[in-house]
């Protein structure tokens, strides 16, 4: 196995919050634990969902909590070639095909019924691009670091959008092609993008890229029961440093590793060096939602 390199890839459609703060701490420090490396990449391939400054906000959210990456910063703005390349390959092969269907005509079926497999059913309209997944069926199945091992039926998957009418490139196509440049061997993400998994894996394999290793982490839930996220508007994460410091203990608590309490007034650097130093997987428990209580901002 080459040496671990981890990654961070937020899609910058606003501020981090405290459920993103988790899974950043999580790869950050499962990264330095093994003396590995942390990049950073922006998820900005959907401009539209993507307001000016939340990049740069994201940057600097990051620095206030300690999480230094390494190496420049990629965007997916800057990678049109390669997902156009990857692509191509894919057509190449036999293994991708345009489809004019829309989502409307379709409804009535759990899946994409394939319909434009063997030739676009309504010629001169707007076509995406979809994976074939019915050539060499077989399941996907993998090892999730934390939630043991996943199956998927490719019958259940259908065929995935690699690229979409609009011409924008499909975060599945994306995600496989940049984890597969920048050498990622490890993905640690939320349990959100755990049934995304078998889609790049599948992708994975239909391009003869390396299968990178996953653990996906429990998702915090606010006392209200609903998923941290930007659409049901959990706070922004602070940037000044006396916020900072109880926030990053909370994320530690959050993520099972037991800090000291004394910790909890520390810098953020001095909690980042116990929790490298501390860093264990195993305490994780394997549920997919995680009640945050009072550790929100
Ligand atoms: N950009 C995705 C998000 O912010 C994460 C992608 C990934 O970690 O694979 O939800």
């Amino acid at each position: 196995m080459s040496a671990y390199r981890g990654r961070f890839a937020p899609t910058p459609s606003g501020p981090l919050h405290f459920g993103s703060l988790v899974a950043a701490l999580a790869s950050f420090l499962d990264a330095r634990r093994t003396g590995g490396e942390w990049r950073l990449r922006i998820e900005d391939i959907d401009p539209p969902r993507c307001p000016a400054g939340a990049a740069d906000t994201i940057l600097r959210q990051l620095e206030a909590f300690g999480l230094h990456w390494d190496g420049p910063v990629s965007w997916q703005h800057d990678r049109n070639d390669a997902y156009a390349a990857a692509l191509e390959r894919l057509k190449g092969m036999g293994l991708a095909y345009p489809c004019s269907c829309s989502r409307r005509q379709w409804r009535d079926h759990p899946i994409y019924p394939g319909w434009c497999r063997d030739g676009v059913r309504e010629p001169g309209k707007p076509v995406a691009w979809r994976l074939r997944s019915d050539l060499g069926l077989r399941p996907v199945v993998w090892q999730d670091r934390l939630f043991g091992e996943q199956r998927f039926d490719p019958a259940e998957l259908g065929d995935v959008v690699l690229q979409r009418k609009d011409g924008l490139w499909a975060y599945q196509l994306a995600v496989v092609v940049d984890d597969a440049d920048q050498g990622i061997s490890d993905v640690v993400r939320g349990f959100d993008l755990l049934d995304n998994t078998p889609w790049q894996r599948q992708l994975q394999h239909a391009l003869g890229v390396p299968e990178p290793r996953y653990l996906h982490l429990p998702l915090i839930i606010g006392e209200d029961g609903q998923k941290l996220s930007k659409q049901n508007l959990a706070p922004a994460l602070p940037e000044q440093d006396d916020a900072v410091r109880p926030l990053l203990h909370a994320a530690l608590v959050a993520l099972d590793q037991a800090p000291p309490r004394t910790l909890a007034t520390a810098p953020a650097e001095e909690q980042l060096r116990w929790a490298v130093a501390h860093w264990e997987v195993a305490r994780l428990r394997a549920e997919a939602l995680r009640q945050a209580g009072t550790v929100t901002p």
